[in-house]
């Protein structure tokens, strides 16, 4: 549940105090650590020929000793291994194992120049680290190997990467970064093979020696990631996510996010939420501390996402005491309340789908803007609309998978294989909901253009071939339905408003079946300078650019532009609202709980064995978009609706943070509970009979 890790600088041995982390390691009820063991520095008295012991530890053994001190308290242990640079005598006995650049020059590492980058995925990695991990689960018998820089520090272009690719593929390495050039399609797909490959090799021979111990790889993430997530799903027993801290422009719900992208194919196998102390930024301060504030959301969003959280400390020494409080406030009261963190089930009944093939084949080198930033701007709408949400994997989209959702929502989700689309037509037909954005479906799984949208007769749209953009000065119709004098619910609030402004790019597209009364229709672009120029030339056409459909239950929303992406580059409240009423249009039911009140909260709902949990996370902060939280600015009462699981009665609510029990009103299933002030985290606890 509580994960110590303490990264051994090369220089701790003999001078760190080993009793004071094993006493920081039970003050926080820490129950699992990750202890440095070996591959580039090694902290045991390890046999094998060329694995680089620390100078400092001359005939004693530091792993030895953290092992055994952890193994008193009844801490489950997990070894790290970093294999991604070797020192001098590694490169001299084996040239052939050092990374080898586009030009043909071997590597130096960048940041300690004595070192070498290795490469991943050869016989450095295959033969030499195999050998090294077998010796630290004999000796140790550790419950599990954790590696760190395992998977390559980009291309790499030695004799072994273009012999092993020219066997697999009858081709030469790419020298570009073009997903359509079939060099570069090819070596996707053999990297991840080749780094699958490993993974296997490695869990199969920990386990010949200690059956119950697992390989665990430091990969994984979301649409950017590199390694296919679904067969990540499938090949780890837990998994360790590794976004230590905010940097840049990051809201504090990115921590939260990793959760969501690893559940989706991990199911209900814990995940872990590696954070650092320090500061996460381009400069590398390893040895820093982050303000007490910045660390308690990172950490508090994480945990209400169901991380467990995992605590990183680089080297023995420490420089900056601060920290260490902080830290042990939180899992102190993790501990406390852990009956109510072990998480059976999220009760969301939304989710945001993402697809790696989108970002690898579609996105290429602008993946963060063409994929990953339409994402953020869905996430972002959905935080500030306060609904409970999951997020799903696009090769998962089975009824096991995503019939538990009343909503999916594919943020322009462009590659999508006939396959895929057939199963959300499917889900569509099962009664579930769809809302899409943008060039969804436009291209195959392999990011080549379709004439028309694979899903084009689910979002009633065909592509007219013209994808228009970046437009300046473009605006959106608000339309009333003539026949009732209303506007549609999706335009609720808008009030006062005949246009708001549209987005940034938008594909020509023209309704397959009859549609009439759009909502929203098109106010072409039209000058923005000089002033004496900006009036509309067009100022109404019949271009629908919001496609709404309902079939029995289940609702279709598509907007044929870039809204979601647009909503993080400029957070137009209007925007904002837009997918707002949308969401809850499109998912039609009330949601599992409902928040009312001031301030940008993460609120997630979840399911244990014996109760439910609301958790409200206090995003509400002028840094909350960029720069480390100076303070925590706590946020007045919030009214709490939560519908009970079917049959179900409340048999004691309490919350976690504040202590004690709430003003609580019930009416048929659906308890009203007042929480005072949040700070930065509140749990709403029920016991359920
Ligand atoms: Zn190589």
């Amino acid at each position: 549940m509580r994960w110590a890790q303490l990264t051994l600088a090369e220089n701790d041995p003999g001078q760190y105090d080993l009793a004071f982390w094993l006493d920081y390691f039970r003050r926080t009820h820490s129950d699992a650590a990750c202890l440095s063991a070996g591959g580039c520095v090694a902290y045991y008295p390890t046999k094998i020929p060329l694995h680089w012991r620390s100078p400092w530890m001359k005939d004693t053994d530091p792993f030895g000793d953290l092992v055994a001190g952890c193994r008193k308290q009844n801490m489950v242990v997990v070894a790290r291994t970093d294999p991604h640079a070797v020192h001098q005598d590694v490169y001299d006995a084996h040239p052939d194992w050092i990374a080898v650049d586009a030009s043909g020059k071997k590597r130096k590492h960048t940041a300690s120049p004595d070192l070498w980058i290795t490469c991943a995925l050869g016989p450095y990695n295959f033969d030499y680290m195999t050998e090294v991990t077998k010796e630290i689960v004999s000796l140790y018998k550790v419950d599990g190997i954790f590696t760190n820089r395992w998977a390559g520090s980009g291309m790499c272009y030695c004799e072994h990467c273009q012999q092993n690719f020219q066997a697999a593929y009858k081709m030469e390495l790419p020298r570009t970064q073009d997903p359509h050039d079939p060099r570069r399609r090819n070596y996707i797909l053999w990297h991840q093979q080749r780094l699958f490959e490993l993974w296997r090799l490695w869990d199969a021979e920990i386990r010949k020696i200690n059956p119950a111990a697992r390989y665990i790889a430091n990969a994984g993430g979301g649409a950017l990631s590199e390694l296919d997530m679904k067969t990540v799903g499938e090949l780890a027993p837990t998994l360790f996510a590794d976004r230590q801290a905010r940097r840049g422009l990051m809201a504090p719900w990115a921590n939260g996010r990793n959760g969501k992208e690893y559940r989706a194919t991990l199911g209900r196998k814990a995940i872990v939420g590696i954070f650092s102390v320090g500061v996460e930024e381009d400069y590398r301060w390893k040895d820093s501390v982050q303000s007490d504030a910045e660390i308690q959301i990172w950490v508090a969003d994480g945990i209400a996402n169901d991380l467990r959280p995992w605590f990183t400390k680089f080297s023995g020494a420490i420089y900056d005491r601060r920290w260490l409080k902080v830290v042990d406030d939180i899992y102190n009261w993790h501990y406390r309340s852990e009956r109510y963190l072990r998480n059976e089930d999220s009760l969301a009944r939304v989710a945001l789908v993402y697809s790696q093939q989108t970002a690898m084949f579609y996105g290429g080198p602008q993946a963060r803007q063409k994929v990953d930033d339409h994402i953020s701007g869905m996430y972002q709408a959905l935080i500030e609309a306060r609904i409970p949400f999951e997020m799903a994997h696009d090769r998962l989209l089975d009824p096991a998978h995503i019939d538990r959702f009343k909503l999916l929502i594919l943020p322009n989700l462009a590659a999508l294989s006939n396959e895929q689309c057939e199963q959300l037509r499917q889900y569509a037909a099962r009664g579930g909901s769809i809302l899409a954005t943008y060039e969804t479906s436009l291209y195959d799984e392999w990011g080549v253009r379709r004439k028309d949208f694979g899903l084009s007769s689910l979002f009633n749209a065909t592509f007219n071939g013209r994808i228009e953009g970046p437009m300046q000065n473009s605006y959106l119709r608000l339309e009333t339905d003539p026949s009732t004098g209303k506007r549609h619910p999706i335009l609720a609030g808008f009030d006062g408003a005949d246009r708001i402004i549209n987005g940034a790019r938008r594909l020509d597209v023209s309704p397959v079946a009859k549609y009439s009364n759009p909502p929203l229709t098109l106010i072409p672009s039209y000058p923005d300078l000089p002033m004496e120029m900006v009036y509309p030339r067009v100022p109404k056409t019949d271009i629908p650019e919001a496609l709404l459909q309902e079939n029995g239950k289940s609702r279709i929303v598509y907007f044929p532009w870039d809204i979601d992406r647009v909503y993080w580059e400029v957070l137009s409240a209007d925007h904002g609202r837009l997918l707002r009423n949308s969401i809850e249009w499109a998912t039609n039911e009330e949601k599992p709980a409902t928040v009312f009140g001031p301030g940008v909260i993460d609120v997630t709902v979840w399911r244990q064995k014996e109760s439910m949990t609301v958790h409200l996370v206090n995003l509400t902060n002028p840094m909350m978009m960029k720069g480390p939280f100076r303070e925590i600015i706590p946020i007045p009462n919030q009214e709490v609706k939560i519908r009970l699981p079917q049959g179900k009665k409340a048999r004691k609510i309490q919350l976690l943070v504040a202590g004690g029990s709430p003003r609580v009103r019930e009416n048929s299933g659906v308890l009203t509970v007042t929480v005072p002030s949040v700070g930065v985290h509140e749990v709403v606890a029920i016991d359920l009979a």
